[in-house]
């Protein structure tokens, strides 16, 4: 079966083919009002993609002590600037910064994270997670899906996708019983999980050997990278950690500013 690596790479030479036919280059803004080092790479790994497929990034800085009021003001000018094409402001905020405001003020339009609940696109980890499954031929309709985490940028999203594709879902989440979890994912044909727990899934579990797992989590444990399961389940296919999803949302934040594009 391809590996995550092998599509992306596939992935990203259609996306290029496509923008070279378009008249203009796409503008791409990534607001950014933080330095700890994941977002700096997360930023880095975005302007690396953005320029490979030919699309112009560029990276505004907020200072770290700027106001909710600067960061309003820059949303809003970005948002009113007909050049710019697709916006995204890189997380973790500042305490004296509202997120949940952030993500309702950038423009439906231009939300190219997909995470204003009125944003054309939906967020980068589950639709990269579902246009591999359907590259894969995975056949949704009627399959038992489990998605392992609710989160409104992962989870959330990721049921609902699931569902739009006919797959009977149920979402797990920290409130959910041992037994009920064991249950479920024995039953599963597909699991995503989504944590943020080291091998919450693992070889303790009892699995279809004929599942799909997939592996959303990212873990450092003493600065090595770890999934939330365990490798080599004893399943159909699992996505590895690193190499897997993460890719797969880097290259659906590409998609996503060509559909932001295109539908604008
Ligand atoms: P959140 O912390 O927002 O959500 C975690 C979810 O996991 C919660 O819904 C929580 O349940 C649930 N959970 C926690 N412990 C358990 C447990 N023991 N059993 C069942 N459910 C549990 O995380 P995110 O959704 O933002 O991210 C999840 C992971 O995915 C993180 O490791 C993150 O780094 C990674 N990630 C990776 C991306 C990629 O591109 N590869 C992109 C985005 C995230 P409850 O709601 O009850 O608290």
């Amino acid at each position: 079966m391809i590996s995550v690596k092998e599509y992306v790479a596939l992935h990203k030479a259609e996306i290029k083919k496509e923008l070279e036919n378009l008249n203009e280059k796409i503008h791409f803004v990534i607001v950014s009002m933080n330095d700890d080092e994941a977002s700096k790479a997360y930023i880095k790994g975005k302007l690396k993609d953005s320029e490979e497929v030919g699309i112009f990034a560029e990276v505004v800085r907020l200072p770290l002590d700027a106001s909710q009021k600067d960061m309003d003001d820059l949303i809003e000018k970005l948002n009113n600037d007909p050049s710019v094409h697709g916006l995204i402001v890189q997380m973790p905020l500042p305490k004296q910064i509202d997120e949940e405001r952030v993500k309702r003020l950038v423009s439906p339009k231009k939300d190219v994270d997909g995470f204003n609940p009125l944003s054309k696109v939906a967020p980068c980890t589950p639709k990269g997670i579902i246009n591999f499954l359907k590259h894969l031929e995975f056949n949704f309709v009627g399959k038992n899906a489990v998605v392992i985490g609710r989160s409104n940028i992962v989870g959330r999203p990721m049921a609902q996708l699931l569902l739009n594709e006919s797959c009977n879902v149920t979402v797990l989440h920290s409130k959910t019983s041992k037994e009920d979890f064991n249950n479920y994912v024995a039953n599963a044909d597909l699991i995503v999980v989504a944590t943020g727990r080291k091998y919450l899934l693992n070889k303790s579990h009892k699995l279809k050997e004929s599942a799909y797992v997939i592996d959303v989590g990212i873990n450092r444990v003493d600065g090595k990278l770890y999934g939330d399961c365990e490798p080599e389940l004893p399943v159909a296919y699992q996505t590895p950690v690193p190499g897997g999803v993460g890719l797969l949302t880097r290259v659906t934040l590409l998609d996503n500013l060509l559909d932001i594009y295109k539908d604008r």
